[in-house]
């Protein structure tokens, strides 16, 4: 008996995937040439399953921001900011993120991910709860798990039923956190972010929107979804990421609460882990300055979105609720899922292949996701490839004019 023996049912089922192909969980790619293209294995392919919104990875400010914050300050901070301090790059972040954010106070985490890890983990306690939208990301879910708050879940977009959950809760003790996401990155849905305020409003609980997706997408000024529907006000707390639509990588959570500081000094995953090095605080920082004063990228990047949307449904194909910079295609099963994925490589298309249980109620689907960067000629060469491969795999019917 192995200590890794429990992992065979799970290689089994990775091997069933691996071996229809290309390996979707291995793709290496030998150079990126642009936020669009990429090589793989020596050939040429578009990206259409990147989370490059902006396509900002490749812009010459950002990255001469990093180079030369890497060349006056280090290539890395070599600890964390409690144990080993504060750079310059650190404060400056923060205080753009606040001031972007509209928040007195933001605070800087090393990724994503571990933004929610903290932040969930810490804020609530034992006798707290976490309300939580059922389709949240993992890292909501593992904030829940790493903390001690009892944990309930509403369906999905669902504010009546989050209404109906809290008012089980009505004579519990404790704080009520109710957890959303601006734009949910399987299926590109948004959250109806306007009546699960007013439901936060008349329970008296706390709101934390995490705007990974929605950030430098939605918004007059791409604060995200709760500016695009006015209830900035109502929530208590911002997460977002650098990963996306910013670049690089890095989380942070923002707040106007009296004693969000205090967090510094209990918050483990800010703690004790290395904090963000200069290359990267300086590149995000730059970000924003991109983000705030080219609205142009907001706007290709929704164009694409909805050209890319639009096209694909008028091919038939199912797809997410509405159009959004996330795409996705809802195929019948994995097996579709994968061949369709494999064939799109061949064609020159990489996409995301999204399986269960990393996907809503179990869907098989294919993710794609656009960028500002993407031309008008490269979203109708996607429309056209996922349409012929769609048909010749048999995921959609015969053309109207074919049958
Ligand atoms: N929150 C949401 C909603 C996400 O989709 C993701 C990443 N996909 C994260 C948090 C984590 O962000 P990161 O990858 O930057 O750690």
């Amino acid at each position: 008996m192995s200590i890794l023996d429990k992992f065979r049912p799970l290689r089994a089922a990775y091997d069933s995937v691996r071996l229809a192909g290309h390996d979707p969980f291995a793709v290496r790619f030998e150079r990126v040439l642009s936020p669009t293209e990429g090589v793989l294995q020596g050939r040429t392919v578009l990206l259409l399953g990147t989370n490059n919104y902006l396509g900002l990875t490749f812009d010459q400010n950002c990255i001469q921001a990093a180079v030369d914050a890497s060349l006056q300050t280090g290539t890395g901070t070599t600890g964390s900011r409690i144990a080993n301090g504060t750079y310059g790059g650190h404060s400056k972040l923060e205080a753009e993120i606040a001031r972007f954010t509209g928040k007195r106070a933001a605070m800087l985490f090393t990724t994503g991910y571990q933004a929610n890890l903290g932040i969930l983990s810490t804020l609530v306690d034992r006798d707290d709860h976490l309300i939580l939208d059922a389709d949240s990301h993992a890292s909501i879910y593992d904030g829940a798990r790493l903390g001690s708050a009892q944990v309930t879940r509403f369906r999905h977009n669902d504010p009546e039923d989050l209404a109906r959950r809290l008012r089980l809760l009505n004579n519990k003790p404790g704080h009520k956190l109710i957890v959303v996401e601006g734009i949910y990155s399987m299926l590109g849905d948004v959250a109806p972010l306007r009546e699960i305020a007013a439901v936060k409003r008349e329970m008296g609980a706390t709101l934390l929107v995490d705007e990974a997706h929605s950030l430098g997408v939605l918004g007059s000024r791409g604060r995200g979804l709760a500016e695009e529907v006015g209830v900035e006000a109502d929530a208590d707390f911002v997460v977002g990421t650098f990963s996306k639509s910013l670049g690089a990588i890095g989380g942070f959570c923002s707040s106007d609460l009296e004693g969000f500081e205090d967090l510094r000094v209990a918050c483990r995953p800010y703690m004790f882990t290395a904090s963000l090095p200069p290359a990267i605080t300086a590149s995000v920082t730059e970000a924003i300055h991109q983000l705030e004063t080219r609205p142009e990228l907001r706007a290709a990047l929704n164009r694409n979105g909805r050209h890319l949307y639009e096209g694909l449904s008028a091919a038939g194909f199912a797809l997410g609720p509405t159009p959004s910079p996330i795409v996705a295609v809802r195929l019948p099963d994995t097996a579709q899922a994968v061949a369709c994925w494999n064939e799109l490589l061949r064609e020159g298309l990489y996409v995301n292949l999204a399986l269960p249980p990393a996907t809503p109620k179990g869907e098989a689907l294919l993710r794609m996701s656009v960028s500002a960067a993407h031309t008008p000629e490269q979203i109708q060469r996607a429309i056209e490839v996922v349409t012929c491969v769609g048909y010749r795999l048999g995921a959609l019917g015969l053309p109207a004019a074919a049958e």
